[in-house]
């Protein structure tokens, strides 16, 4: 079975100059003259067969003998080759109106398959023979070597000026743990989640953010004093960076603390998360506009009252880095991490299909459940029935007997949220 999130394989690339010396200028063209005798190869089969241009395959049993008898090169290298004198011949004939016709390759250019590559020490090394390899040093120019070289990797271009390398970023190699998922709810002063083990719902929780929403907060209030007190521009705007390049760090450092704890504590599970990416533009908006809400409910300040979308509160949340904390979990986690659609996961109550309405921002009101559910917790589930049935394990929270025992721990309780608030006002004002 194929799994939605098996098909996100990405790749990336990186790529640098470099002077081959004289063997692999000898492979490049000795590469080129076989790629050149492929496409002679293909246009012949191809006109013995109404014009059908041959596959890399049927291409390369034609070539196999003369390419062991005339070349001492690995054998992996004829499916590059083979590759190549296709995808010439194909795009020729597109550019010229379905003609074809036998073409020179000219570049010394040639993709090298994974098999013959590997990194060594900062080095690319590339198996031209059996047992005889060429290093190249990799020249990092702009960092992203250091990110990408953790995976393996799916192509190299060598031609006689440049080294392309393309990572397969793709996580298939993780497994999923699909009877032991913790779904996330990411919210502005809290991360809330949900646990569910061999079909049964064992935890929620939610775990303290704010001191995160707090830095943030700081920050944005030091960089508006510099926006009206520094006059000097050039001044001004080298003091505006370095508060920027300070507040990432901290805000970078708090994340990765945070996201290493809770991995080391779910080291066994298949994390869920919604899947922001394709929402950052409508779908954030609308989330913080409810977020803006809940926080001038909080507040209740006179100046914000008036205005649900106080601009102070709206960049506020813009800085919560919701994908950061995603990605460093997704790295950190040696299992799949799983994205689900989001949308209605705190409209749709997931105990019972019916619409949930909400009274205040931290409310879920189900009329058809007929009680009022603590809102990001309630989503958090969601989040992982979704999670789960991404897996193929569909999960009914009502037909569940865990249910019956955790639904307390999802009801919303008034009280209990406002014991909390002035705590962290006592603890504040100490
Ligand atoms: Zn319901």
């Amino acid at each position: 079975m194929t799994h939605p999130w098996k098909s996100k394989g990405e790749t990336r690339t990186i790529w640098f100059y470099y002077n081959p010396d004289s063997s692999i200028l000898e492979y490049l063209t000795d590469m080129r003259r076989l790629i050149n005798r492929g496409i002679l190869n293909a246009y012949s089969i191809a006109v013995q067969n109404d014009n059908q241009i041959p596959s890399p395959i049927t291409l390369r049993k034609s070539l196999k003998n003369y390419y062991d008898n005339n070349t001492d090169y690995a054998k992996h290298h004829i499916n590059p080759v083979c590759r190549s004198a296709i995808a010439i011949l194909r795009s020729y004939r597109k550019n010229n109106d379905g003609e074809l016709k036998v073409i020179k390759a000219e570049k010394l250019a040639m993709r090298i398959d994974s098999e013959l590559t590997k990194i060594e020490d900062n080095q690319l090394r590339i198996t031209l023979k059996p047992h005889e390899y060429e290093y190249i040093d990799i020249v990092d120019k702009n960092g992203k070597y250091t990110d990408y070289s953790k995976y393996p990797i799916s192509e190299v271009l060598l031609t006689d000026k440049k080294v392309c390398i393309t990572f397969r970023v793709s996580t298939d190699d993780k497994p999923v743990i699909d009877n032991n998922v913790i779904g996330f709810d990411l919210n502005f002063k809290s991360v809330d989640y949900t646990v569910i083990r061999n079909n049964g719902i064992v935890e929620t929780n939610s775990i303290d953010t704010s001191d995160i929403a707090q830095a943030q907060r700081d920050y944005a209030r030091k960089r508006s004093k510099m926006q009206k007190h520094i006059i000097n521009p050039a001044k001004r705007d080298r003091k505006l960076k370095e508060a920027k390049h300070r507040q990432r760090n901290i805000t970078n450092d708090k994340i990765h603390k945070i996201t290493t704890e809770i991995v080391k504590n779910n080291s066994e599970k298949t994390f869920v998360f919604e899947d922001l990416t394709n929402i950052k533009k409508e779908g954030m908006k609308k989330k913080n506009r409810k977020r803006n809400r809940e926080d001038n409910n909080r507040n209740n300040k006179k100046e914000e009252k008036n205005n649900p979308k106080s601009k102070r509160f709206r960049t506020d949340i813009n800085r919560w880095p919701y994908r950061l904390f995603q990605q460093y979990v997704d790295y950190k986690s040696g299992n799949e991490t799983l994205y689900v659609n989001p949308a209605g996961t705190s409209s749709e109550c997931p105990v019972c299909g019916g619409k949930l309405r909400h009274p205040s921002w931290k409310e879920s009101k189900c009329i058809n459940c007929g009680v009022t559910y603590n809102r990001d917790k309630l989503a958090s589930l969601s989040i992982s029935v979704r999670g789960l049935y991404l897996c193929g394990t569909p999960f009914a929270v009502s037909g569940s007997a865990s249910w019956h025992s955790m639904k307390n721990d999802y009801l919303y309780h008034p009280d209990h949220v406002i014991i909390e608030n002035d705590q962290r006002l006592q603890e504040r004002n100490a």
